[in-house]
């Protein structure tokens, strides 16, 4: 075969570039085999066809192909590895902050994939540029901020705003990090219960993650405040200097929410009483939480939606925190947790626009880009490339739901975890931990007969005495994962996840939970009682 041939199959292999409505036909075409055969896969399951284990050790010995496909071949191979995905819309998952994704917020991935704008610069992303500015001012306008001053960019996942956030603090309170590196004595605080990626950050920006400070979280999994204030104080007063502090809105496991407000007045009070020369970035992690937002102007007291009492008073006692997000000096979200976008759609907002220009690099060291135009991210951005993606998915959802469908799908959601806490508590055999927390997930725990699950809780985490019971509670919550895991992996019951440490008790041994978060707008009250009716059957049968 001539080349001549190979690139007539080649050039069929891309979307046309000048109009031809027959080619796209083609193209649409190849789009729905790839759906059809999706669907294909579906049965009355949480689960695409069934898990297939994963041969990694051959993966590795993979070669590339010599020779050309075609479009239909490499759909129906691609489609193979959708096997064994759990559907996370479905009813009957309840597994982890992992949302279904909407039809506008996948057009929006689409559209951008299809014609690949870069964020970094208008003169590559035009109006999708536009696009990201507008999803930034609806956000910030949300969360409270003054749009005149506010500013923001999409960037790579929860992990990427919090590494905005606290390099930009770092950059107040060690002027010229950039330039010339990190200084050994800035800190950065973060509860016990704060995700896992400031590790991360402040490993990768090279401040070392013994500066990180972790404070312990009180019952309800949010910041200790004194104890917080109380090694704040003492990084002070040896002269060390805050980065930041990072106030988790919504802890990963349990929906735990720092008092923000009072961890800005302890802040603003240090301003003054130790002359400092900055002011302490505050950065919240509300990457679950600012959701929530929502609902900051919702008159509870008349429910124009009629949500049930016990729902509003979840959705209050959630927004009591998050109503003072915009005291924080940057915010990250993620659109790709609680706002049903597909992944990776993360957007890091500033109070203050000049704050996101700390780390900006000199015109000279890019001279192959930004010459002209008006609109530059990428002269203050970490990534060089940014995709269109993310903005135009989370700006499809804020399109298509709006306000009030917001509030809908997520005071329905909290209505279903609340749903599901009123048939945990009506069990004797089980008992909800997170009772506190208001979100879309539900830490619970199982025990055998005979147990008081009226005083159980406190005792095992109170009081030493009861080490061994907590140890071999928690190894009897594993032999009920792993009997509700394998029935919902053969098609019974619901999928749900665990957690090996939800938090520590008093003695510092670690509390195992079972969790379930619901996130999918297709559950309904029936699906709840399956979860609680198979945890109930794995207490009859592990007995
Ligand atoms: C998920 C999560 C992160 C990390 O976000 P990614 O989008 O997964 O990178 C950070 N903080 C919290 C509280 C999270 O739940």
């Amino acid at each position: 075969m001539s080349y001549r041939d190979i690139l007539q199959k080649i050039r069929l292999a891309f979307p046309q570039p000048v109009s031809d409505p027959i080619h796209d036909s083609y193209f649409v075409h190849s789009i729905m085999r790839a759906l059809d055969q999706v669907d294909a896969l579906k049965t009355q399951l949480p689960i695409l066809g069934s898990v297939v284990s994963a041969d990694f050790e051959q993966a590795r010995k993979t070669t590339l192909p010599p020779r050309m496909s075609s479009v239909e071949q490499v759909t129906a191979d691609l489609v193979e590895y959708l096997r064994g995905m759990t559907i996370f819309g479905h009813p009957r998952t309840q597994q982890n902050v992992v949302p279904p994704p909407t039809i506008s917020s996948l057009i929006g991935v689409l559209l951008s994939s299809l014609h690949n704008p870069n964020l970094a610069w208008d003169e590559y992303s035009r109006l999708v540029a536009l696009a990201e500015v507008e999803a930034v001012g609806m956000t910030a306008q949300l969360v409270g901020y003054d749009r005149e001053r506010a500013d923001g960019v999409f960037t790579f996942g929860g992990t990427g705003t919090t590494l905005y956030g606290v390099k930009m603090g770092l950059e107040k309170a060690c002027p010229q990090s950039m330039r010339k590196g990190v200084s050994e004595d800035a800190v950065v605080f973060v509860s016990d219960a704060g995700h896992y990626c400031a590790h991360n950050v402040v490993g990768w920006l090279g401040m070392g993650t013994d500066n990180l400070v972790t404070i312990p979280t009180t019952d309800e999994n949010e910041m200790d405040l004194a104890r917080f204030e109380q090694e704040a104080r003492t990084a002070l007063e040896n002269g060390r200097r805050i980065a930041a502090i990072i106030a988790t809105m919504g802890t990963t496991d349990a929906f735990g929410l720092d008092d923000l407000q009072g961890i800005v007045r302890l802040r603003d009070a240090w301003v003054d009483e130790f002359k400092l020369d900055y002011r302490p970035h505050v950065h919240a992690d509300a990457v679950i939480g600012w959701a929530w937002s929502v609902f900051n102007d919702y008159d509870f007291g008349s429910n124009r939606l009629g949500f049930r009492p016990r729902t509003v008073r979840a959705l209050a006692g959630a927004c009591r925190r998050i109503r003072h997000l915009s005291l924080a000096d940057s915010i990250g979200l993620d659109f790709h947790k609680t706002g049903f976008a597909p992944y990776v759609s993360s957007l890091v907002l500033f109070r203050e626009r000049e704050d996101l220009r700390l780390a900006a690099r000199p015109a000279e060291q890019m001279p192959y880009l930004y010459h002209f135009g008006e609109h530059r991210p990428g002269t203050f951005t970490l990534e060089t490339t940014r995709a269109g993606t993310g903005p135009l998915a989370a700006l499809g959802n804020y399109r298509l739901f709006g306000k009030e469908g917001l509030q809908v799908i997520l005071g329905y959601i909290v209505e279903m975890a609340q749903l599901l806490r009123e048939h945990l508590e009506g069990q004797e055999g089980t008992t909800v931990l997170n009772r506190d927390n208001f979100g879309t997930v539900t830490l619970f725990r199982a025990y055998p007969d005979g147990v008081d699950t009226f005083a159980i809780k406190r005792q095992e985490f109170d009081d030493p005495a009861y080490r061994e019971v907590l140890l071999s509670n928690n190894d009897y919550n594993r032999a009920i994962f792993d009997y509700v895991h394998s029935e919902a992996m053969a098609g019974r019951g619901a999928v749900i996840s665990s957690t090996e440490c939800y938090r520590r008790t008093r003695y510092q041994e670690p509390v195992y939970a079972l969790k379930s978060y619901i996130l999918s707008p297709f559950v309904d009250e029936g699906d709840i009682e399956v979860v609680v009716a198979k945890v109930l059957e794995a207490r009859e049968k592990i007995a």
